[in-house]
Order: structure tokens, then sequence, then C-alpha cells
């Protein structure tokens, strides 16, 4: 049998080992930071609706440039965020926010550059980053997750990386960056700074959106998705807001027509039912908090979240925890620092059968 060793695969990818959360069939699948609320019946009527309206034409390509989309989009970030004034000019689209982290390396990292970040993070930007011949630089996170902006700006001076990764609110911590921090590494940093916003919507009152820093910000890339609250992770929907450069420079790596008429159409039809899909965010920010209060209760150390999911600890042996939840039919994450565990929030009943399950296992 051939194994991956016989083929003249790239020095570099030898012996990595692909990305991959467990997917498994569990009664109760906390561990990939869903929307656990799938879409109404009204809303699952429209998005077959309006599927079967491009399916007449599916013999021709999709609009490349996913325009009427973008326009979409920037429509909803700026009445996510009052004054960010954002046009179609200003905001891109890819299948999914990864695939935007992609193409941005493709343009701006690449042999011979560097991207920095800081860990613990979404696993997924060093990960993109090495694929793309890319050098990765962890600088990491303070002990309380956080990011003091002189540490910050030392380690950028120190590498000059081409480009930044800040996550905020930050997976696997759940913790949001003030905008200072943001403010002073954009001073910083000779390249890109990208501000990985995939759980803006669930951020707590009062905690401002990067998307406020990008008028007079040509180098602030700031990254959305659909798969988190928005609810529709199955759709492959990522997107950014940057100057309209930063899109010209995207248009010179991305493959054509990669965004299919099917994923456009189901796209704009949730965000045309916005409202409906992101009503279930309030709900989830309830539980989340009254989850980080229950583990706070049993005597468990609990990051601050302004996200859909906790990091909580700590235990000697994290995997035992996981594997006794496991048992009962409750998937969470094992991931982040050691000691740590991460839970997604889900319904009601499903943080019951978390907290009983966590009451067994521990
Ligand atoms: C889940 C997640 C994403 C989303 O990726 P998609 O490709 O849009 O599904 C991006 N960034 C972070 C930090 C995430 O946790």
């Amino acid at each position: 049998m051939t194994s991956l060793d016989d083929l003249p695969i790239r020095d570099d990818l030898r012996g990595r080992e692909p990305y991959g959360a467990p997917q498994l069939e569990v009664p109760v699948a906390l561990n990939t930071n869903e929307n656990p609320y799938p879409p109404s019946e009204r809303l699952v009527k429209a998005l077959g609706e309006a599927v079967a309206d491009v399916a007449g034409s599916l013999n021709r390509y999709p609009d490349r440039d996913a325009v009427a989309l973008r326009e979409d989009l920037a429509a909803f970030l700026n009445e996510d965020t009052p004054g960010a004034g954002l046009t179609s000019r200003q905001v891109w689209a890819a299948n999914g926010s990864n695939e935007i982290i992609q193409q941005i390396l493709q343009a701006f990292g690449g042999p011979g550059r560097a991207a920095m970040g800081f860990e613990p993070s979404y696993s997924m930007h060093p990960i993109i980053t090495r694929v793309s011949g890319t050098r990765w630089i962890d600088a990491h996170r303070d002990e309380d997750f956080g990011l003091e902006p002189a540490r910050a700006v030392a380690a950028i001076e120190e590498h000059r990386p081409d480009v930044v990764f800040l996550t905020s609110p930050n997976n696997p911590t759940g913790t949001a960056l003030p905008l200072e921090s943001i403010e002073a590494v954009l001073a910083a940093a000779p390249g890109m700074v990208v501000v990985d916003e995939a759980y803006a919507e669930f951020r707590r009152a009062g905690t401002p959106s990067a998307l406020t820093l990008l008028p007079g910000n040509p180098r602030l890339i700031v990254t959305r998705t659909m798969s988190k609250a928005f609810a529709m992770a199955g759709t492959r929907l990522g997107y950014l807001a940057a100057d309209p450069a930063v899109v010209d420079a995207l248009l010179l790596v991305r493959l054509p027509y990669h965004l299919s008429a099917v994923t456009q159409a189901v796209a704009r039809t949730a965000l045309a039912h916005g409202a409906e899909l992101l009503g279930t965010v309030d709900r989830l920010r309830r539980e989340r908090d009254d989850l980080v209060g229950w583990l706070r209760g049993e005597g468990f150390t609990v990051a601050d979240s302004d996200a859909n999911f906790v990091l909580f600890g700590r235990f000697p042996d994290r995997g035992r925890i996981w594997r006794g939840l496991l048992d009962r039919g409750v998937l969470i994450r094992e991931v982040g620092p050691p000691e740590w565990l991460r839970v997604s929030v889900g319904t009601a009943e499903e943080m019951a059968a978390f907290r009983t399950a966590m009451k067994e296992s521990v």
C-alpha cells in the first residue's frame, strides 16, 4: 500500500496531521462552537426557493465578484456597527473565513515572509500560515489570555512580521481585546493586521468591533463568518471588511468563480432573514453567562467569555474529563492550554445535559 511518505509531497508537509476536531455522532455536540438552533421552517422554505431560483442557470458560472452578496454583507455590517459606513467595495466573501485567511496569506504572506499570532488562539491561523509557505511566529498571550499592548508592540518590533493575527473574541479563550491593544498593534506593525472577529456578534454590550478602526487604516482587515452566530456553518460563508485596495489584492489570488451560485443565493437568503437568525444570540449569551456562573460555583477556573463557548479548568488530566463527558453523550473540545477544556454554548437542554455529565465525571 502506498503511504503519504512514498509520495513526492513537499518536505515541509511531511509528518503533518490534518486539522481534526473529531466529528462524532453524539446526542449533545458542544465542540465546534456552532449555533445549536437550526433554521426555522420558514427559512428552510425560503432557502429551498432561493436554490430553485438559481438552479435553472447552473450551466453558467456565478457572479465572480459576488457583488449583490457583498452589498448585503456591507449593509449587515453597517447595522452591526453603526457608523462603520462600509460599501460593497470594502467587503469580500469566500467559502468560510478560513478561505479568506488563506487568500490573505497568499497575497501578503508566502515564502520568505512571516505571520505572527498570540497563542493560545485559533489553531487554523498557524496551519494556514505554514501551508502557504509563510513562517509562523507565536508571541503568546498574557497569563490571563489578554494582550498587553507594550508587550505585543515589542514582539512586533523584534520580528517585523508581514501579517499579524489578532482574534477578538479569542478562540479558545473567549477573551475580547480592547481597541487600545488593536490600535497599538496597528501602529507598530509594518504589514497587514488581521482581526478575526468570528464571534463578534456574541460580544458583551459595550465591547467595540475593530470595524470602527477601518477609516484611515488601509492595512487593517476585519474578518467575520456566517458559521457561528449566523447559524450557517454548513453554508461555508466567510467575509472581510477592509480598504478597497485590500480587496484588489485578494482578486489577484482568489480562484475564478470561487463562490458558487448556490452559496451566494443561500447566503443572501440567510442575510435577508438575519433578524430571525441572530434572534438566538441573546439567548445564547444568557446561557453562556449562566454557564460561567455555574462552573465558577462548582469551583472551576473559568475565563471570561465574549463568545459562544467557555474555557474552563484546570484539570491535571483533562483527557479523563473529556472522555467521561463523551461516555455520557456530551462532546466538548480538548483544546487550548493544557489543563483546560472548551465547551460550546448549546440549548438550555444541552447545557443541562452538560452540567449533569460534568457532575458525574469529576
Ligand atoms: C470558527 C472560526 C472561524 C470560522 O471559520 P469558517 O471557515 O468561517 O467556518 C474563523 N475564525 C475563528 C477564530 C473561529 O473560531
